[in-house]
């Protein structure tokens, strides 16, 4: 490389600084609460390093203020390091520097060229593609992903989709309900493929924006051949392609028969297609046959609703990625409450933990049941009053439902208590036997069988969600 190149590949690297820490914004923003990130991470800027820093390849990041230097060093420094490097795709040591506003930029002093620039060239070229053509968000990673037995199915072939892809489970189709983790799964294959096979091509995206691309391509009167054209190119020219949220699709005919054809092209050609759905294939009712059949043609895994254990796992790894300690007791108290959707759990935890940064305090169980909104005194849900209320809404008794009677009402009623006692109260199946006068593999039975229905059966699913919310009010 002579002087000239060098000199080009000195300046592409520093503007690419900007991309690079820009990306780690978007990471940190998801990452660290808004009361932390907009006063401390914000005025944060990139800068080139010294020649010391050069040689070393460190990551320099300026702050004009010099008290928030020793504290951004004291508290957030992981966290920054941990975007930077996931940015990067690349281990790489940060330092935060004071730089006093009003200093004036220092000459820009010249570097040996080292085979590092090509280096990071090249990452940075990964990055420019997974960042314009993929629209992958970089916290959606294996690592940052809790595999729980609800998960484990689909972490595994996931990570076996991302080690071999186009080869193993092809197409890998994912359920499961809303806020569990598909589409950061999804990604996760995503990033992963990018780290293995750099030069593979890998398309991200939401059936909902392929049907509006489909939509507005075909709308495009004269020139409808090749904005046509232009679309297929963008879904089918692909290594692998991660289609999220296909319920969406489900009797749409043309966006159904679009991907019936980008499905049968990339499969011939041997790539690999990813779907995510939040309901399971049986569903798709209005799905032509020929389409289902290509759903199921790979392998279909679930992820299920996390356990009381595997919540808190996921908080404590959520509340350590923004470097904030949250208490044993506080992570269960949370995924005690925010059993259904991970992305609630974790919205409730970026509040209390907002709320109690601004406000300097203690994040205990009782500021956070008061930041939430919990009524003191709330009253105390039993198995009783979970039984009471199925009876009035089935318009039976409560003594009908501890007996053995098995009629329709009855019936129903009966389960909805016992899958309710089970999932608001997080009882034992011994324990709830005991208030149900049955033995407790007739309450687990019960229970497994409900759940299952509510899966297959939507008007089910919202009918049983409903007397929960009357139980919680
Ligand atoms: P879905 O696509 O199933 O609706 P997402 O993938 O968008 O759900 O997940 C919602 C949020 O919960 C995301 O922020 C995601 O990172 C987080 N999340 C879900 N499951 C897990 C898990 N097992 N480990 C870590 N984070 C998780
Ligand atoms: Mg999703």
């Amino acid at each position: 490389m002579d002087k000239a190149d060098f000199v080009m590949a000195k300046e592409g690297i520093e503007l690419d600084y900007k991309g690079i820490w820009n990306s780690a914004l978007e990471i940190l923003k998801t990452s660290l609460p808004p009361s932390t990130f907009e006063p401390w991470i914000t005025p944060l800027k990139p800068v080139m390093p010294n020649e010391e820093q050069f040689k070393k390849g460190v990551f320099v990041i300026k702050s004009d203020q010099a008290f928030g230097v020793s504290h951004l060093n004291q508290k957030f420094l992981p966290e920054i390091q941990a975007a930077v490097q996931s940015s990067l795709n690349k281990e790489i040591p940060v330092e935060i520097v004071f730089v006093p506003a009003d200093v004036k930029k220092a000459p820009k002093k010249k570097y040996k060229p080292t085979e590092e620039i090509a280096l990071m060239q090249e990452q940075i070229d990964n990055l420019k593609q997974m960042h314009s053509f993929c629209a992958l968000n970089l916290k959606y990673t294996f690592e940052n992903f809790v595999k729980g037995e609800n998960s484990k199915v689909a972490y595994d072939a996931a990570k076996m989709v991302s080690e071999a892809p186009g080869q193993k489970f092809n197409p890998l189709f994912i359920t499961g309900s809303v806020g569990l983790g598909k589409t950061h799964l999804m990604q996760a294959i995503g990033h992963n493929i990018l780290k293995n096979f750099p030069k593979l091509k890998v398309k991200y995206a939401k059936t909902e924006e392929f049907t509006n691309q489909l939509v507005d391509s075909c709308r495009n009167g004269n020139d409808s051949y090749n904005e046509m054209r232009k679309f297929r190119e963008q879904y089918r020219n692909v290594d692998v392609l991660l289609l999220d949220d296909i319920q969406f699709a489900e009797g749409k005919k043309r966006t159904e028969e679009e991907i019936f054809n980008t499905f049968d092209a990339l499969f011939h050609a041997g790539k690999q297609i990813v779907f995510a759905s939040d309901r399971p294939i049986e569903t798709f009712e209005k799905t032509p046959d020929r389409l289902k059949s290509r759903y199921e043609w790979g392998l279909s895994v679930e992820i299920k609703q996390p356990s009381l254990d595997t919540r808190i796992e996921i908080i404590k790894k959520h509340a350590k990625r923004s470097n904030y300690e949250i208490s044993d007791d506080v992570a269960e108290f949370l995924a005690k409450n925010y059993s259904k959707n991970i992305r609630e759990l974790e919205g409730a935890y970026n509040k209390v933990s907002a709320y109690a940064s601004i406000q300097g305090m203690e994040l205990t169980v009782e500021n956070a049941k008061n930041i939430l909104g919990f009524k003191e005194n709330q009253k105390k849900i039993t198995v009783d009053e979970i039984i009471k209320k199925c009876a009035e809404y089935f318009n039976t008794t409560s003594d009908l439902i501890k007996g053995s009677q098995r009629s329709s009402e009855i019936k129903s009623a009966r389960q909805a208590a016992i899958y309710l006692s089970r999932e608001i109260l997080n009882l034992s199946f011994p324990v709830i036997a005991q208030s149900f006068n049955k033995n407790h593999t007739t309450i687990l039975y019960s229970y497994e069988k409900l759940k299952k229905d509510m899966e297959l059966n939507v008007s089910l699913k919202e009918n049983i969600e409903k007397i929960e919310e009357l139980i919680r009010n």
